[in-house]
């Protein structure tokens, strides 16, 4: 299709929904807004009930059908590395679709989030040949017996996401699922909707049969649908604390197995030792990046107070200098906030924190007009009980606040809801591992922001998550143990 300003050239997926490989005729349809313009490009097709139904049942039967649950684990494991192929083959298109969803600067999705996508993929395309169960004898039980265990998958996988990194965070769940040889529904967020339609033809295109990974789109209506579905297994979700909450409450009835990835305030603590040139910087990116739109992002920072007025001076500078600007743009690397709804809930943040007292640091850098573009905005001695200290934006705001002792700076960074990320920035590697033990959080980063990778497990403490994703130890959230007894004769 041409004609959408800055991808002229973007032909978009098909917008159908599939159920099990057959086309469904979808009744309604919601707007695909571009948020660096605020103008609707696209009508997305929205699941009715019988839709979602349908798509489901598509997964069920495809979970039983030999075409997939028959596969030897080295034909799987071939399967996934030719649908890796096939997205890295596609990442100009997927990449545009993506920045122009999202958002997200066009140079930022082409070299970070399709590479992730496609890495995420290979990573977990080597695991069916790995996954074992057990063989043995009974241990307390007379008699002679021999026992094993089975792994089998789960069943079907909803993979319910949200707008920040559509493609990335869909296959942290696609990538186990498939390998355990599950099949998954994948609902992305209704503002990006473009991915993963476009994922769904490329699985086809890869030989992937048809239901092994299907797509549903539409708003939290049908993720709520999807995710009381009798015929889904297994939930993995990633969005808001508040969604969370009621995904697993609609787990409930039939006990469905649920992992969690919800939301952050992560602490970020700048000790008096820092390497300030290193450490300012990439503590104000581990903010801004995305426009602040990451779930652990550093948006409480800590400073010791011998290095206060350095730090928030830095600070401002690193924000001041960050180029903002439409998603086609190869010299922005910040893009808009997602949507007017998102951007009206930053700025009553911000607004409130002004109207207590707290003061904006530096000046705020100018932002293009015509999308939902917010500028990153430092703000100082933010006290640790104001709404700014305790909420999560989801913005590039960045509320800093001094200490003076390493048990104030630790106690500061754990009086939170959320345990999802923290920082620590010393040159000293007591104090490092002292904090690694004592900061509340999923991942504990030490002189670096912003890595998640598929070989260690990512997730939250407290309010922030329930499981882990990524790491090797994913995958038994998409299996099931079955023990087989055998009485010898
Ligand atoms: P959201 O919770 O509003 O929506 C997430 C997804 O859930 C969307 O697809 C949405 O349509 C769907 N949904 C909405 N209501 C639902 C319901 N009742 N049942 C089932 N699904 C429903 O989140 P968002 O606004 O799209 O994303 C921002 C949030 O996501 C932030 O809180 C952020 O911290 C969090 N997030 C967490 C991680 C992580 O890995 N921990 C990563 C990215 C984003």
């Amino acid at each position: 299709m041409a004609g959408i300003q800055g991808f002229d050239d973007l032909s978009l997926p098909e917008l159908t929904l599939r159920a099990g490989g057959d086309a469904l005729a979808t009744t309604h349809a919601f707007d695909d807004e571009d948020p660096s313009r605020a103008e609707v490009f696209a009508q997305i097709p929205e699941a009715s009930a019988s839709d979602l139904d349908a798509i489901v049942e598509g997964a069920r039967a495809t979970l039983k059908s030999p075409a997939w649950r028959d596969l030897i684990p080295l034909q799987r494991e071939a399967l996934l590395h030719r649908f890796a192929d096939a997205i890295e083959a596609d990442l100009p298109r997927l990449a545009a679709l993506e920045a122009l969803d999202a958002g997200k600067p066009i140079g930022m999705a082409e070299t970070i989030d399709i590479p992730a996508t496609v890495g995420w993929l290979r990573a977990y395309a080597g695991w069916p040949s790995k996954i074992q169960g057990r063989a043995g004898a009974l241990s307390a039980t007379p008699g002679g017996h021999h026992v094993y265990t089975r792994r089998e998958p789960v069943g079907v996988v909803a993979a319910i996401t949200p707008w920040n990194f559509p493609l990335v965070l869909s296959m942290w769940k696609i990538a186990p699922a498939l390998a355990a040889g599950c099949t998954v529904v994948l609902k992305p967020a209704p503002e990006t909707s473009l991915s993963a339609l476009r994922l769904a033809e490329l699985a086809l295109q890869a030989g992937l049969p048809p239901g092994v990974l299907s797509v549903v789109t539409g708003g939290g209506e049908v993720g709520a649908r999807l995710a009381a579905h009798p015929g889904v297994a297994k939930v993995a979700f990633t969005g808001s604390t508040r969604t969370g909450q009621a995904v697993l409450s609609a787990s409930v009835p039939d006990l469905k197995r649920v992992t969690l990835e919800l939301g952050g305030k992560s602490p970020s603590i700048l000790c008096a030792d820092a390497d300030l040139a290193k450490a300012i910087p990439e503590a104000a990116f581990g903010c801004f990046f995305n426009s602040g739109q990451v779930c652990y992002a550093g948006t409480r920072l800590y400073a010791h107070r011998s290095i206060y007025e350095a730090v928030l001076d830095g600070l401002a500078a690193t924000a001041a200098a960050l180029p903002m600007g439409v998603s086609s743009d190869r010299g922005a690397q910040l893009g808009p906030l997602i949507s007017r709804r998102q951007y009206d809930r930053v700025a009553g943040f911000v607004d409130r924190a002004l109207a207590s007292g707290i003061q904006r640091h530096g000046d705020a850098p100018a932002a293009p007009e015509g999308g939902h573009f917010y500028p990153p905005t430092v703000l100082r001695d933010v006290p640790p009980d104001a709404e700014i200290a305790r909420e999560e934006v989801f913005g590039p705001v960045l509320a800093v606040t001094p200490f003076d002792t390493f048990e104030e700076a630790v106690a500061l960074a754990n009086d939170s809801d959320y345990g999802l990320a923290a920082h620590i920035w010393t040159r000293d590697l007591g104090t490092a591992h002292r904090a690694a033990a004592e900061l509340e959080a999923g991942t504990v980063f030490v002189n670096c922001i912003l890595s998640a990778d598929p070989a260690f497990p990512f997730g939250g403490m407290k309010r922030s998550g329930l499981g882990r994703e990524n790491g090797p130890d994913v995958l038994d959230a998409y299996l099931e143990s079955k023990s087989v007894v055998m009485a010898l004769p």
